[in-house]
């Protein structure tokens, strides 16, 4: 497990990442305790060493097989806006690096428990071995297709997407609790709204909060 530097060096150092930290303060993050799982969680654990010194750049980055690990912004972003429960359970869409969720993990106890699907087997082995090292043990993975949402966890207080249906999937809509809420991008490949759904009694309130760019969602595992 020595692979993985936990505290860093350099350019992935505990300074660099206060910096990045500021960053997103002064871009608008104004939730302390998700600013502190970003200043927590040591995001150049989740890249490729040979980029591993620009991981605290408020970018996104190849993660392999086409995928990316989001902008720190806009996990910031949807973390910040889908904490509008307390303790909520979480159902995470796209685990891909891992990082989104370590976020999350990080969060506990505001967080009680995160559910994270992935439909590529590679990816989930290795977000889980980070998670591991960094001893987060509120997170349970499944290799499976997000657009059938996690149906024997369900209903979840929140739902986070990281990757872009063009229309929201209708499993992970009955699968929201009344009350909670569900923050993804919506759209084709280039500009996706980010969304926001709450669960009312009666339906469902949508909100715009921003527009994003993310992979596509895609059907089936792999
Ligand atoms: N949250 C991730 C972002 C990864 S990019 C992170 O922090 O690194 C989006 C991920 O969604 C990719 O890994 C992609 O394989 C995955 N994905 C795409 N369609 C999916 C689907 N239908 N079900 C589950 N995962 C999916």
């Amino acid at each position: 497990m020595s692979r993985y530097d936990l505290n860093g060096i350099g350019m992935t150092s505990q300074r660099t990442r206060d910096r990045l930290v500021k960053r997103l303060a002064e871009n608008g993050i104004d939730h302390d305790e998700v600013l502190t799982a970003v200043a927590t969680v040591p995001r150049h654990i989740f890249i490729d060493e040979a980029l591993a010194h620009r991981a605290y750049e408020d970018i996104a980055l190849p993660i392999g097989h086409g995928q990316t690990i989001s902008q720190p912004f806009i996990v910031a972003l949807m973390t910040q806006s889908l904490l509008n429960r307390p303790r909520p359970r979480v159902l995470e869409v796209g685990t891909g690096s891992g990082y989104q969720s370590a976020v999350l993990a990080c969060l506990a106890p505001l967080v009680q428990k995160i559910y994270t699907l992935e439909r590529i087997d590679s990816l989930i082995e290795r977000a889980q071995e980070r998670l591991r090292v960094m001893k987060c043990s509120n997170v349970r993975f499944k290799h499976a297709d997000g657009y059938q949402g996690w149906l024997e966890e369900s209903p979840f207080d929140g739902i986070l997407v990281t990757a872009a249906p063009r229309h929201v999937p209708q499993a992970l809509l009955d699968q929201l609790a009344v009350g909670g809420r569900m923050v993804l991008p919506i759209g084709g490949e280039g500009a996706q709204e980010l969304k926001v759904y709450d669960r009312t009694p009666d339906g469902f309130e949508v909100q715009t909060v921003d527009y994003v760019r993310f992979v596509p969602l895609l059907k089936g595992v792999r």
